[in-house]
């Protein structure tokens, strides 16, 4: 693993009032991480949604060997210059899984099924549909060209060609592709442990009863939900309280199992925020973005040892945008994913979107239709917050306001990131 960009515990940045563009921030905090070295190989059935650690070569051509595309007829080179219609001898039938070395003369077909290997004296295929059948005789009632409806060996992919780029998260696209080509097993990175904990002296968690002023953590079961993800382990490293010297050991316990800590609450630097305090006494280092970002402003990105360190705000709508924005793509870095900032998609307001320039804006909102263009319309939601869960439930994903723009009048341009690909494996 990289080196962790803050060494030094003067590195901290509250200083001024500059805020940090979410992009500038995005780069840093990703750069404190690389990928796990630690393979695997497993076969292509156990490693859906696991990243592919060495591109994968096919020491076959795809097709494996020419053969029919439809139900029909196979004609010789000499008869495909004739002119319909054209009467042929059915010599034999050949189906998927049948032989390949059969010989046609001309004057004669093969009545060949979809798939099955069509010999080399066959040059094009008819359709059945235009052939009039009678006993053992056909007519072809259109001109047939040259390699009409047969699939070449190697046409889709050649031989010695890569089918699977190394970084791949495998899907039902690659199980198919790999099997084809008669690979049954991939090398895959080993999956990664990533420790989720919360901190607040208010938090109790889920079946336990609050006492006053308490309130059940939400963050933990929220995290651990985003990453549940096939290349993840997720590790629930807890919920504890705003206590400097237990944080410090927790920090370094789990910074010692995990090969990344995300945790949430006690990152805005007050007396009651802990988080910077704690990775520090724990010999880490940790950095504080002041983000031109709302929800969220202060976040919090470090690394004990060699394990990155990622301090969430602690409300609930804050800890989710700045995990979407920066907490997945530093674990997808970990787990071998190329890092990307989630650049969502071009939609449209569908509505006035009021925002005052400065900080970058996210939001929830609902797909309510298309313009003609494809452009997905959104509209919001009530009042937003970061600390309101209801919004978020009824959303279908996130606006984004650039930290530039002011009021986004209905029809402007703004990005949009659907729920469905945020939480993707
Ligand atoms: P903090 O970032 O610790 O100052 O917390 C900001 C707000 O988020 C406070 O209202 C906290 O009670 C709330 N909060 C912090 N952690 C959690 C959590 N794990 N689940 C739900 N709310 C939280
Ligand atoms: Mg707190």
């Amino acid at each position: 693993m990289n080196q962790p960009a803050f060494r030094s515990p003067a590195d901290d940045c509250t200083a001024g009032e500059d805020l940090i563009p979410i992009d500038a921030a995005f780069a840093a905090i990703v750069s404190l991480a690389s990928a796990t070295g630690d393979i695997e190989t497993l076969p292509v059935e156990r490693a859906l949604g696991r990243v592919l650690a060495a591109p994968v070569v096919t020491r076959v051509p795809l097709p494996r060997f020419d053969h029919a595309a439809v139900d029909g007829f196979g004609l010789s080179k000499a008869d495909l210059g004739r002119d319909p219609p054209i009467a042929l001898e059915v010599s034999a039938n050949v189906a998927a899984g049948g032989g390949a070395r059969l010989a046609l003369r001309p004057g004669a077909a093969l009545r060949l099924f979809t798939g099955a290997p069509v010999p080399p004296d066959v040059a094009g295929v008819v359709l059945e549909e235009r052939c009039r059948i009678s006993g053992s005789s056909v007519a072809v009632t259109i001109p047939v060209t040259d390699g009409a409806n047969i699939r070449r060996r190697g046409e889709d992919v050649p031989e010695g060609a890569t089918i699977v780029d190394a970084g791949t998260a495998l899907d039902a696209r690659h199980a198919a592709i790999l099997t084809a080509a008669g690979v049954s097993a991939v090398s895959v990175r080993r999956r990664i442990r990533v420790a989720v904990l919360s901190n607040g002296n208010e938090l109790v968690d889920a079946g336990e009863a609050p006492r006053d002023g308490q309130i059940h953590d939400a963050n933990r079961p929220m995290l651990l939900a985003l990453l549940s993800r096939p290349f993840v382990e997720p590790v629930d490293a807890g919920c504890h309280r705003d206590d400097p010297d237990l944080l410090a050991r927790v920090f370094a316990a789990a910074a010692r199992e995990a090969d990344v800590v995300v945790s949430s609450g006690g990152v805005a630097g007050s007396e009651a925020d802990h988080v910077a305090r704690a990775v520090r006494q724990a010999g880490g280092a940790m950095r504080r973005f002041r983000l031109a970002l709302k929800p969220g402003k202060p976040i919090l990105a470090g690394a004990i040892g060699d394990t990155p360190v990622l301090g969430l705000p602690g409300n609930p709508v804050a800890a989710m945008v700045n995990f979407l924005l920066f907490g997945r793509s530093l674990v997808g870095r970990i787990g071998g994913l190329p890092a990307e900032r989630p650049e969502g998609q071009a939609a449209l307001a569908g509505e006035l979107f009021a925002h005052a320039p400065g900080r970058a804006e996210f939001m929830p909102v609902r797909a309510t239709g298309r313009a003609p263009d494809g452009r997905v319309r959104l509209a919001k939601l009530g009042r937003g917050g970061s600390a309101r869960l209801r919004p978020l439930v009824l959303a279908d994903g996130l606006a984004e306001l650039p930290a530039g723009a002011g009021d986004l009048p209905a029809d402007s341009e703004l990005r949009f990131h659907p729920f469905a690909a945020a939480f993707a494996p």
